[in-house]
């Protein structure tokens, strides 16, 4: 389950981010996954409860939002939604396309307690 490894590279992004000797808690973490990324939400945030769960982000959510797979032709500029991992243009049906969206994992907002 490789979900673990993501989960504890999020803990590490969240610590680096936070300022040193100074006691700030973790409300929430937003985290952005691709549709097309092989990562599993319901894994990943078990994995985050399990690496979490003695330390002080222990009560610290992990919010997940799923970015869908898009791409974009390189013939026509056309930006497609792929349902399915079959890269080319819902426009002009080319394969020269180039991945926008949806194989990413991105930490885009850490909230804090007050
Ligand atoms: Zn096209």
């Amino acid at each position: 389950m490789h979900e673990v490894s993501i989960a504890q590279e999020i803990i590490e992004i969240v610590k680096d981010y936070l300022p040193k000797n100074n006691h700030v808690s973790v409300k929430s973490v937003r985290v952005e996954i691709g549709e097309f990324s092989n990562i599993l939400p319901d894994a990943l945030s078990f994995g985050f409860k399990v690496l979490t769960n003695i330390t002080d982000m222990k009560d610290t959510e992990l919010i997940i939002s799923k970015v869908p797979l898009t791409v974009k032709c390189r013939d026509c500029e056309n930006i497609s939604i792929l349902d399915e991992p079959f890269f080319f243009c819902h426009s002009c049906e080319s394969a020269n396309v180039e991945i926008l969206t949806g194989t990413e994992l991105k930490v885009i907002e850490i909230e804090l307690n007050d």
